[in-house]
């Protein structure tokens, strides 16, 4: 099964799905828009909650960085006057210089995950969608700043005028991505922001008219007017779009078939199909091992019905 990923939500989802499913037959195509160098190392956000939630590594906390992770070497840094932009564990970091020393080298980040990928024993396939660079720049009333300076330093204060992903129009999917595209039946879009986590691999040349010949399902990150965690409802209003789950059916609206919405959003109760997508009711909600699983149970169930799946034993 292919699956689209941020972060936060999409992790957890493949928490379950790793338990459910054969780990092996998951490809997860993962957003690299809001990747940043921090003191010589490429940080890729959601590359990284991907591999640590798949290796059981993941600071369930926060949903990012690596669980029991030591700060020694940036509280050294602040002493010595020099403040990261992000908090970066030292465990974490060993994964950052990895990539960035293989990047030094001339491999491709497509590459140098897969070598992280297989040294952290994932045995799903994780696949940045692209080998170049994106960068995700939020248009405010103050200004335009990296999405990091955004939601990290600014704690996602400023008012959000639209968002722009720079670089987004040269760059190509990966060769992994479009492999894993050509040969699927089934793309899930996980619940992580439809915006900024989503939007930039849907942006990426010629993928959203391949999902419209593939069976789509996606899950709602947003629960009546809010967002689990982050900026989603946010930056969804800014973009134009209904801070819901309608408002993410329209996000993809052009290609999906059913959406899989939380059991207590009030503001879709009852509703059997929109638009001809079809909304599914389920508990969304992954606050532990057995809803991840759940949850994970159910979208297969989906795709089955479909047969679109072998059948699990
Ligand atoms: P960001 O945090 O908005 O920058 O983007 P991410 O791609 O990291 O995605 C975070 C999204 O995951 C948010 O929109 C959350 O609402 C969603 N999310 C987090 N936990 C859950 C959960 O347990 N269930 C669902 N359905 N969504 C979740």
């Amino acid at each position: 099964m292919l699956v689209f990923s941020g972060g936060t939500g999409t992790p957890k989802l493949l928490i379950g799905l790793k338990d459910v499913f054969d780990e092996s037959q998951l490809s997860v195509v993962v957003n690299t828009a809001e990747d940043v160098w921090v003191s010589g190392n490429l940080v890729c956000p959601d590359v990284d909650s991907v591999l640590y939630a798949l290796s059981g590594r993941i600071d369930e906390e926060r949903w990012w960085g690596v669980k029991d992770d030591t700060f020694t070497t940036h509280e050294v840094l602040r002493r010595l006057g020099y403040e990261e932009m992000l908090k970066i564990g030292d465990t974490d970091r060993a994964t950052h210089i990895l990539r960035s020393e293989l990047l030094r080298a001339g491999r491709s980040l497509t590459e140098a995950t897969q070598i992280l990928a297989e040294r952290l024993r994932v045995r799903a396939k994780v696949i940045p969608m692209t080998d170049d660079r994106v960068e995700t720049l939020i248009r405010t009333t103050e200004g335009k700043m990296h999405f990091q300076e955004f939601w990290v330093l600014r704690r996602g204060e400023p008012e959000v005028l639209g968002v722009e992903f720079k670089g987004i129009n040269e760059a190509k999917p990966s060769a992994a991505f479009l492999r894993e595209l050509r040969k699927a039946f089934v793309v899930l879009i996980g619940p992580s922001n439809p915006i900024t986590s989503i939007g930039p691999i849907l942006r990426l040349r010629g993928i959203r008219d391949a999902l419209k010949n593939k069976f789509v399902v996606a899950v709602s990150p947003i629960i009546g007017k809010k967002a689990i965690s982050g900026p989603a409802a946010k930056l969804m209003r800014a973009c134009g779009y209904e801070a819901s789950a309608l408002g993410v059916l329209r996000c993809y609206a052009d290609f999906l078939d059913v959406l899989v919405v939380d059991v207590r959003d009030e503001l879709v109760r009852g509703k059997k199909e929109v638009d001809g997508v079809r909304l599914l009711a389920a508990d969304t909600v992954m606050n532990d091992v057995k809803r991840c699983e759940c949850l994970a149970e159910f979208i297969l169930d989906i795709v089955e019905a479909e047969r679109l799946l072998p059948k699990r034993t």
